[in-house]
């Protein structure tokens, strides 16, 4: 698959529409859409998945969050069934949570706003009456969980006999919750001649007794499945702060002013993005600038010679920009967005650390993306850090660092003379205060008096998942393990450093009886997860079980690791608990 530096796909133009989507024989309405959404050419899953499900394949694609696969099957499926008569759904779309029937509703009413198709999002705790009263309305896409949606169809209420297309997204995370049974009553419920999509970020086998049930003939996709050449991934520093989005324009200024980035690529995957990013930079005394394909060629010239030049510190790019560009070294690349393959997260990343010097990769990730994250250090076979969004302390500790560090650098270069004379003019004060209030103009001059806001760390990543736990605080990694039925307060947050992270709990299928410890489990998890003990919550062991509290944001991403690795010398089965 061709994508990011080796593919061919133009720029868009002012005015055109992007040939990246246009080739993939979506319509007009949509491609308008997309063009003002700032997409500027297709991810790899959208460019292999797109054109046999216009053409209405069935489809297995392993896709995680992040590689753009809500748009590779919402498009085709708006396309498709913008033709067929409205009124009963024409398409049906499960997820496993709220959280995500929300923002897949959400995107797939984006990308069908030109095609005015009503959408209706069908999920657990929220009200049935407006639900029946939309259905009864009329709907043409439902986006639900499975729970409700049975509900519904064993009331009546939600009618699927004109159902032309049914995508599974994330199956195998709605197995893991325990849908397997809901899946197939729903899809019984649905006409046989169909067309059936199914996402999943792995695809064990029993993801494929499901595809092989449900779906005819599909065509197979597996995302980045080449490793990056030995030795073509830059040697750079990579770091990455997990945020949810509604944080994520804070984080990105948060981490650029802790790390003194001074010269420095941001990259964004939309234009919408790089135009808002270079907005939020400047307004903070950043010296940004934005490159992206809506921009004429002249106007990216003078960009480009700006950042050249060290007039500019922070150039903001798509991908599609900054290809082909001749961008001297940065001390820092910055993905406000995880890029949606492993070859274009190297491709941005070789922009930093050339020619032996050193240089920074740090990447905002979105709670959702820890799996994309891992598939790219798999290829790339490089590890990427995740750390704590730095707080409001950290920051003010790094600008004094700075200024003490540039302060000894005046006094090693010397040639003082002129400010000497102002000292002894203000010599009624005392040396010390003098020295102290001519520092606290400069950081002040360098924004470090701003108003800061403190960053949630990583907050819930599905309220499903991360739901009420006995435990509330775990305590700079000391464990509260070894007990059973301990009292807990009925909360799912952890408190750390001062902040609230979502926790869930983990399953694992080892006990007392095996002479399990808490700490055998503590360093399973730390050395297999490669994650830092102290992000660990209570420990519960059971007789033949024990659950272990962790963020939930990283719930999945251990629950992996930890299938596959040897607790005491065996294989045990870790799963999110149920009560
Ligand atoms: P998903 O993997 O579907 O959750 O998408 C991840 C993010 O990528 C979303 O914020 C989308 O808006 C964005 N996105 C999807 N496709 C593209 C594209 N072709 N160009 C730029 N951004 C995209």
């Amino acid at each position: 698959m061709k994508h990011g530096p080796s593919s061919e796909s133009a720029l868009p133009t002012v005015t055109g529409f992007s040939p990246g989507f246009v080739a993939l024989g979506l319509e007009a309405p949509l491609l308008a859409t997309l063009e003002a959404l700032g997409y500027e050419e297709p991810t790899p899953i959208q460019r292999e998945a797109i054109p046999p499900l216009l053409a209405g394949r069935d489809l297995l694609g392993q896709a995680a969050t992040g590689t753009g696969k809500t748009a590779a099957f919402a498009l085709p499926m708006l396309q498709l069934i913008s033709h067929a008569a409205r009124g009963r759904p024409s398409a049906l779309v499960l997820v496993p949570t709220r959280e995500l029937a929300i923002q897949v509703g959400e995107a797939v009413q984006r990308y069908g706003k030109e095609l005015r198709v009503n959408m209706l999002p069908v999920y657990g705790g929220q009200a049935i009456g407006p639900q029946l009263h939309a259905l009864k309305r009329g709907v043409d896409v439902v986006v639900a969980t499975p729970g409700r949606a049975l509900d519904h169809i064993r009331r009546g209420t939600l009618k699927l006999q004109d159902v032309r297309i049914v995508v599974l997204d994330e199956a195998d995370e709605m197995l893991d919750m325990g849908f397997a049974e809901d899946l197939d009553a729903i899809l019984a419920a649905t006409p046989k001649i169909k067309q059936t999509a199914l996402f999943s970020a792995t695809i064990p086998p029993r993801i494929r007794a499901i595809a092989h049930r449900h779906l005819q003939n599909p065509i197979e996709i597996t995302i980045a499945k080449e490793p990056v050449k030995a030795g073509t991934a830059p040697r750079v520093q990579q770091t990455a702060y997990i945020v949810t989005k509604s944080h994520r324009a804070a984080a990105l200024a948060r981490v650029i002013d802790v790390a003194g980035a001074n010269s420095a690529l941001v990259f964004c995957r939309t234009r919408l993005e790089v135009d808002e990013v270079t907005a939020m930079l400047t307004a903070r005394g950043h010296r940004a600038e934005a490159i992206h394909g809506g921009m004429s060629q002249g106007q990216r010239d003078r960009v480009m010679q700006a950042f050249k030049a060290g007039q500019t510190e922070l150039l903001v790019a798509t991908d599609v920009a900054a290809r082909g560009l001749d961008i001297p070294q940065v001390s820092h690349v910055i993905n406000y967005d995880l890029p949606s393959s492993a070859e274009v997260y190297v491709h941005r990343i070789g922009r930093t650390g050339r020619a032996g010097r050193e240089g920074a990769a740090i990447t905002i990730l979105d709670p959702r993306e820890q799996r994309l994250l891992r598939t790219i250090e798999q290829h790339t076979k490089a590890r990427v850090t995740v750390l704590p969004i730095p707080s409001v302390a950290d920051l003010r500790s790094r600008q004094l660092d700075r200024v003490q560090a540039a302060v000894e650098q005046v006094l090693r270069d010397g040639s003082l003379d002129t400010f000497k004379h102002l000292v002894e003019r203000l010599s009624v004060h005392p040396p010390a205060e003098v020295a102290a209030a001519a520092l606290k103009l400069l950081v002040r001059a360098q924004g470090g008096e701003r108003q800061e806001q403190e960053i949630p760390l990583i907050p819930a990543r599905q309220p499903e998942i991360g739901r009420p736990i006995r435990d509330a605080r775990h305590s700079g990694g000391r464990l509260h393990g070894g007990s059973t039925g301990a009292e807990r307060p009925p909360t799912g947050r952890s408190r750390h450093g001062g902040r609230t992270v979502e926790m869930a709990r983990v399953y694992v299928g080892v006990g007392r009886e095996a002479g399990i410890r808490p700490s055998d489990l503590v360093g399973a998890i730390a050395n297999e997860a490669k994650v830092n003990s102290n992000i660990i919550g209570a420990i519960e062991i059971e007789h033949r079980f024990s659950i272990v509290d962790v963020p939930a944001a990283m719930a999945s991403g251990i629950i992996e690791i930890l299938g596959r690795a040897r607790i005491k010398g065996r294989r045990v089965p870790v799963r999110l608990f149920r009560e």
